[in-house]
């Protein structure tokens, strides 16, 4: 099959568009439609500097390189990646390598942190001590860090490898488990003190384009799945879509469209709340204390007193220890 731009071979039938593409207006198509969802959310302006959560994952891979490929030349824009090792034998050790590596390659300065050296435990022990589902320390944990090593680095923005699959299956998983204030907390958010404002510049691309792009681009391609993945209702929703979206296509483009005019609603539904600092660890939190401190001290990493009604904190294994 022909590309429909060019007499070239096509390696790509864009369902959506009805087009066969070749390799060169593959790219093309979707670097075009990234810097399409970039400049629609304001996502990156001038002078800035960009951290990027870079897992070694497909997604945060591409995320690097496309974001190399359009301000890799700009002065005035800057990239910063981060990795966080959450601790996962086995699976993680390989994805930190290739971020490293991928990052070397990009001429990306690349930040190295664990939750081992910054909470005190690794994953694979919180969830051997704690009751918890592992996802739920994994990702308040992954979003704290992700948060405060942003902000020591000054960055202005966050960058995350989501893409239209990620987020069109999370939006439809809340509608139906009826979690609007969950769907809400997808609403961009405005900058607020302490908080780096998060973008998702890979939003409006398939997860198979994504796929498509490394594999054009020689990028590493990590095809493990982490050990603790169980996310059946998610599975069955991603499911669904791959069916609906394989008879009707551009129908994910749809779910986003809704969600995006339903956002005013949505804000007004549930105002963007005015960030407190953690009374424990003085990171944002629309509580007194954050997430991050309470699942601490329930996995005895923190032990907790309450003092003159102030919250303070001593470690536990230190105070075991004297
Ligand atoms: S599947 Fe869960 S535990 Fe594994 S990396 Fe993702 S959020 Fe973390
Ligand atoms: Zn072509
Ligand atoms: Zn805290």
């Amino acid at each position: 099959m022909k590309c429909s731009h060019c007499s070239r071979d096509a390696v790509y039938f864009q369902r959506h568009s009805g087009r066969h593409l070749c390799k060169k207006h593959f790219l093309n198509d979707f670097l075009k439609r990234v810097k399409r969802s970039i400049k629609k959310y304001r996502m990156i302006e001038r002078e800035e500097r960009i951290a990027l959560a870079v897992s070694g994952g497909k997604d945060s891979i591409v995320l690097a390189h496309v974001l190399s490929k359009l301000y890799g030349e700009r002065r005035d824009i800057e990239l910063v990646a981060i990795t966080v090792d959450e601790g996962i034998k086995g699976y993680r050790p390989p994805t930190v390598k290739i971020a490293k590596s991928v990052c070397k390659d990009l001429s990306i300065e690349h930040h190295l942190i664990s939750f081992k050296r910054e909470i005190g435990m690794n994953l694979d022990e919180m969830v051997e001590r704690g009751e918890r589902n592992p996802c739920s320390y994994c990702g308040v944990f992954r979003k704290y860090l992700l948060n405060k090593k942003a902000r020591e680095l000054s960055a202005s923005k966050l960058a995350t490898g989501h893409n239209l699959d990620d987020e069109t299956q999370t939006i439809l998983l809340n509608f139906l488990q009826s979690d609007i204030e969950r769907l809400a907390r997808l609403v961009p958010s405005k900058v607020q003190e302490g908080l780096i404002v998060r973008i998702k510049p890979l939003r409006e691309v398939y997860e198979k384009e994504v796929v498509l792009y490394a594999l054009i681009n020689n990028l590493p391609l990590m095809v493990d799945e982490c050990p603790y993945s169980r996310t059946p209702v998610r599975a069955v929703v991603r499911d669904f879509l791959y069916e609906f979206e394989k008879r009707y296509p551009g129908r994910k483009y749809s779910v986003m469209r809704s969600f995006e005019a339903l956002i005013p609603c949505l804000q007004s539904m549930y105002p963007q709340i005015r960030l407190k600092r953690c009374k424990v660890c003085g990171e944002p939190t629309p509580k007194q204390v954050c997430q991050a401190c309470e699942l601490k001290m329930e996995l005895g990493i923190l032990g907790l007193h309450v003092s003159d009604g102030d919250y303070a904190y001593k470690s536990r294994q230190k105070s075991s220890k004297n």
